[in-house]
């Protein structure tokens, strides 16, 4: 800080992510599969079910349709956006749902935008796409988002706090934040140990098998890693304003969170108050 040590640090942080992001664009569906065999997908969808996307009864009394505003930051390949979509309709026969996918890596977005490119919601302009770094969303208008979500994402911020607070802004009165991040230990220790072999050893040989690219594998387990626990997250969450649902008012017991697969990842909420 005295010697602009850590603005060098973080731009070269950032800089280090884009180059990650964009070299593993193409493989990063497959990729996802193979890592977590397959089990990612059973989070995205718990995490979206549990949101309920999409409002019911999808028309007000008046008969004039409505629908969420949804914002899915560093939404990537657009996974979460999708299901989001999907819930809405499929579920809550909700058909005026909308998600802006926004990420900061130009490529990422790209194969998000050919996802969606033959898709009705595309045609229904219920989807769109921002380019944006999550600490500064400036062009999302404040109050004005009914669900923000972040998947496998947040860890890769340079500032969490900041982003945090640009959620928290955005964010209508009553309004979620949800994210869903691995988390850097499990529980059981016995579990923790067999983890972290695999992590470690084998995350960055598929990459370099499939992907042809090992040091970005290697990143994303180093990222795991460094990221908070689940109680400091929560901490983190409610200092940027936010309530977190679960937690008795007394503070003295908490649910602030839920673990997934042992604690492998997790699920954190906060509502606007
Ligand atoms: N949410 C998607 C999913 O679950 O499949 C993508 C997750 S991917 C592991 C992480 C994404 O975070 C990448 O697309 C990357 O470009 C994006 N990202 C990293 N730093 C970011 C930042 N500061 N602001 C916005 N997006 C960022």
């Amino acid at each position: 800080t005295h010697f602009g040590f850590s603005t060098v640090a973080e731009s070269a942080k950032a800089s280090r992510v884009g180059a990650v992001f964009s070299s593993v664009a193409s493989s990063y569906d497959t990729m996802n599969d193979l890592m977590s065999l397959g089990i990612h997908r059973l989070w995205k969808d718990h995490f979206v079910r549990s949101l309920n996307p999409g409002i019911r009864p999808a028309f007000a009394p008046s008969g004039e349709p409505r629908g969420q505003k949804i914002l899915d930051v560093a939404g990537g390949t657009g996974d979460i956006a999708l299901r989001h979509l999907d819930h809405a309709t499929n579920i809550n026969r909700d058909s005026h749902t909308s998600v802006i996918i926004s990420d900061i890596n130009p490529d990422m977005l790209a194969e998000g935008q050919k996802r969606f490119k033959q898709s009705p919601y595309n045609r229904d302009g219920r989807v769109s796409f921002l380019e944006a770094n999550a600490e500064d969303i400036h062009t999302i208008e404040s109050n004005s988002i009914d669900l923000y979500t972040v998947a496998f994402g947040i860890r890769n911020f340079t500032h969490k706090d900041k982003a945090l607070r640009e959620a928290f802004r955005v964010l209508k009165p009553g309004g979620v934040f949800a994210c869903l991040e691995f988390t850097p230990n499990l529980s059981n220790p016995v579990l923790n140990a067999i983890y972290k072999r695999w992590s470690f050893a084998a995350i960055p040989l598929i990459g370099q098998i499939v992907a042809a690219d090992r040091d970005s594998y290697q990143y994303l387990v180093e990222s795991i890693e460094r990221f908070p626990t689940q109680r400091e997250f929560m901490g983190m969450i409610k200092e940027a304003g936010f309530l977190i649902p679960g937690e008795r008012g007394d503070g003295q017991e908490h649910v602030g969170w839920e673990d997934l697969s042992a604690g492998i990842a997790a699920i954190h909420k906060g509502v606007k108050p």
